[in-house]
């Protein structure tokens, strides 16, 4: 386990006025850079080749920071250089998609702009309930396997896969027959059974609002809102009823983008009393709770109900729509705040008051 002592005695090892914020080359980087740059810290990138290109075409990473494999980030070279560097790190969706979060939690042994110890709550199904619970939000219904389905049902793989793999079913049998369809598509493996997690499917649109919780400020701060662009779900309207039914489509929700969405002004207070549950859920969980952005996944029915299905403790992908402002953030901060910013502008109001251990796990 890595301790509030251990990473005292990196930073102490650090030039606080040399920091750099990192991260790995993927999902919420450029946003992430971006915001250090304006806030004027250096930028340390973990990348494939591959996918280099694009830290080459946005001029945004000082350091590019090649890997074979994220899992390199587990190991010394890449650690000590990181360390050498100053590194803050900033985690995001690809760090819970491609990173072991119990490792990550006891043996990565470079600082972290965000509580490591709540992405061990975020990757556990279970541990994700019981976080939503204690905040009393609103939860879909979750069966314990196929036999207990008696409506209309998704099935979902733990961590973030980007909606990958997921199918409905109203039945057991209906349940069977569609996984052994994902394994023949190969968007599922066979050993993906014991995994599933099965949630009652909520008829509604999805809403995904983005926090930022500043221990800095005391406060939950209300960035903005995406929707999301998943294939092939959103494809299927396109195609009449009957050539649905001729060819057998069920959907499939691969995320492919996000969109910017702002809300009905009404639904605004529960939101932001969901965010402020959450945090205070967060702080006897694993104090001080969330550090910095995080978003709750929801859907909202016709009579307005909110339902969360997930909670992210960390950037999503969502808030790139934000990059430069968000109607949200415009109203509190003017132009120019989106979450990749305001993560480099806590890490700032921290230097100054000489705070910067209680931002950093
Ligand atoms: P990637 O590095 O693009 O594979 O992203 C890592 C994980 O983050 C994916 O498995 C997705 O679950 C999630 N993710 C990536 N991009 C988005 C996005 N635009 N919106 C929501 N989730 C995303
Ligand atoms: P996720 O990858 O968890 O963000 O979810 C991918 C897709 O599944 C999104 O379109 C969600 O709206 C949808 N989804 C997840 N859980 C449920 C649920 N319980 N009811 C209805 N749709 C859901």
């Amino acid at each position: 386990m890595i301790t509030r002592g251990d990473i005292a005695e990196i930073i102490s090892e650090y030039d606080l006025e040399k920091l750099a914020i990192g991260t790995i080359g993927s999902h919420s980087a450029l946003n992430i850079f971006k915001g250090a740059k304006e806030e004027g810290f250096k930028t340390v990138c973990v990348c494939k080749e591959s996918d280099a290109i694009v830290y080459k075409k946005f001029p945004l990473a000082d350091e590019l920071l090649i890997v074979e494999d994220f899992s390199e980030l587990m190991g010394d070279r890449i650690q000590e250089r990181l360390r050498e560097l100053n590194t803050i790190l900033v985690p995001h969706g690809s760090f819970t998609a491609y990173l072991d979060m119990r490792q990550l939690a006891e043996g990565l042994r470079v600082p972290i702009f965000g509580n490591r110890h709540l992405l061990r709550w975020e990757a556990s199904r279970e541990g994700q309930e019981e976080w939503l619970r204690r905040a009393g939000l609103k939860i879909p219904r979750a069966f314990k396997g196929p036999e207990e389905i008696d409506r209309l049902a998704i099935a979902k793989l733990p961590g973030a896969r980007g909606g990958r793999g997921y199918f409905l079913a109203n039945s057991p049998e209906s349940f069977r027959s569609k996984f052994s369809e994902m394994v023949a598509r190969g968007l599922l493996r066979e050993d993906d059974a014991e995994r599933i997690h099965i949630q009652e499917y909520i008829l509604g649109v999805n809403v995904y609002p983005h926090y930022f919780s500043s221990i800095i400020r005391g406060d939950v701060e209300f960035f903005g809102v995406d929707k999301r662009y998943e294939s092939a779900v959103d494809a299927m309207g396109r195609i009449p009823a009957d050539d649905q039914l001729w060819m057998r489509i069920s959907p499939t929700y691969t995320i492919v983008g996000n969109i910017p969405l702002t809300l009905r002004e009404s639904i605004l207070p529960e939101l932001i009393r969901m965010g402020d549950d959450v945090q205070r859920a967060a702080e006897e969980l694993a104090p001080p709770g969330i550090i910095g952005p995080f978003c709750l996944e929801t859907i909202i029915t016709d009579d307005l109900e909110i339902f969360t299905f997930e909670i992210s403790a960390r950037i999503v992908a969502g808030t790139n729509v934000e990059i430069g402002t968000s109607p949200y953030a415009y109203l509190r901060y003017g132009g120019g705040m989106y979450t990749g910013r305001r993560i480099a502008v806590e890490i700032k109001d921290a230097l100054r008051h000489g705070r910067v251990l209680e931002i950093l796990t």
